[in-house]
């Protein structure tokens, strides 16, 4: 088995070209290659030595997941399933605004948290991604959308951790991810257009902002212990005052940020004018709001779920009463709703297994363009106190 530079940040292929007995700076010229033009075969590296090459051909490969489906909305969202082995996929999802371009990325196949109100949570964990499952999205989704697009410059801006899986239950496949995101050498983008969102793992958000503080959201969905043990089991390891503590140590790292907490709107079950003044309690009790914002998420709900979306007008009343008491908030707009690509959303199919590995055996690219009229991930909205 030859090695996958997906796999790979730039100390670890500076690395691996030392073992091949070459200069660490090939390395660089390698990571260009594959990262900022999209290169697959070696052979289309030419200004690397014919015998590095070789040498290359023989010990390494670039392969991304292959993708099993590809599904194009009417509001230009596009969504992927990969085939991650083992019966396993998992979706990746690109939404285009008028400013950038964002894409949403999974780290695990399924996820071990469980939220009640989660598409993924409900199926159940398989496995981590490896960094090249994690980076071969990005880097599919990047040269894909150029050639799309019929255009030489970079189109996504943007990229959020908020697909399949919990992204700090698989740390370290992450944070080389990250790397690789950040590199100027590779898709150079910014730390602040990097999101990490977390169900509140606390001990990796303090290793996460020793690391590689990016920007970070945390899915809180519940504004008291009680509510939230029911909503995210984590919780009950990792109650709201570690979580809340843990924020504010994050932003020690970065102290002109603000972190981003999701809360998705259930009715009856969190929307009430109540929760939401039991929200300006915590918050306040930390310190004035404008350490963090709020991003109302409209529930998506999936069949098994057993929950409604909030109506438009609690979601709107609790977004006032948020925003009068200062914390700045956003309502999120789904995007990609006819193509099921909105979030939570994001099954990768894995519950009909036998339906994923028939469309495995198959190997083919199966493209639908929806013709739904609905508004389609997840844009925001700011809401005016
Ligand atoms: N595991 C991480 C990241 C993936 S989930 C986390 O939980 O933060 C990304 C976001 O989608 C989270 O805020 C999550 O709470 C939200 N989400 C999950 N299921 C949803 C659903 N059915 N409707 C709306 N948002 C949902
Ligand atoms: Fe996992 Fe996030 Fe879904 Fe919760 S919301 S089950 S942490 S993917």
């Amino acid at each position: 088995m030859t090695a996958n530079l997906l796999d790979y940040d730039l100390e670890g292929l500076a690395a691996f070209c030392e073992r091949l007995g070459e200069k660490r700076f090939r390395a660089t010229q390698l990571f260009r290659w594959i990262h900022q033009k999209g290169a697959s075969q070696f052979d289309e590296m030419s200004d690397l030595a014919k015998s590095l090459r070789e040498k290359l051909k023989a010990c390494a490969h670039i392969q991304a997941p292959s993708v099993l489906s590809q599904h194009i909305s009417v509001d230009g969202t596009i969504k992927w399933l990969f085939d991650v082995g083992g019966g396993n996929a998992v979706e990746t999802v690109f939404i285009p605004e008028d400013d950038r371009g964002t894409l949403c990325v999974s780290s695990q196949a399924g996820c071990a948290v469980g939220c009640r109100f989660c598409s993924t949570g409900h199926q159940g964990f398989s496995r981590n991604l490896t960094v090249a499952e994690i980076v071969g999205q990005l880097w599919f989704a990047e040269h894909f959308l150029r050639g799309h697009l019929r255009t030489a410059d970079r189109v996504i801006s943007n990229v959020v951790m908020m697909g399949m899986g919990e992204p700090l239950q698989n740390y370290s496949a992450l944070l080389l991810s990250l790397r690789v995101m950040l590199d100027d050498h590779g898709y150079g983008l910014s730390r602040r257009r990097v999101t990490v969102s977390t169900s509140g793992v606390v001990p990796m958000m303090d290793r996460l902002g020793n690391d590689c503080p990016v920007a970070l959201a945390v899915s809180l969905h519940a504004p008291n212990d009680a509510l939230r043990d029911n909503l995210v089991p984590l919780n009950r390891k990792y109650p709201l005052a570690e979580l809340l503590a843990a924020c504010k140590r994050y932003l020690a790292h970065a102290p002109r940020d603000f972190i981003t907490f999701e809360y998705c709107m259930l009715e009856g079950v969190n929307d009430s004018p109540d929760h939401a003044l039991q929200i300006i309690g915590l918050i306040k009790s930390l310190a004035d709001g404008a350490w963090c914002k709020f991003n109302l998420i409209p529930f998506n709900p999936f069949p098994a779920s057993g929950l409604v979306r909030s109506p438009q007008r609690c979601v709107l009343a609790f977004a006032k009463i948020l925003s009068d008491a200062g914390i700045v908030t956003t309502v999120r707009k789904t995007r990609g709703d006819d193509i099921d690509a909105a979030c939570g959303q994001l099954a990768g199919d894995v519950q009909d297994r036998t339906a994923v590995h028939r469309r495995i055996q198959k190997q083919r690219v199966v493209m639908i363009k929806s013709v739904g009229a609905e508004s389609g991930t997840d844009q925001e909205e700011p809401v005016n106190g």
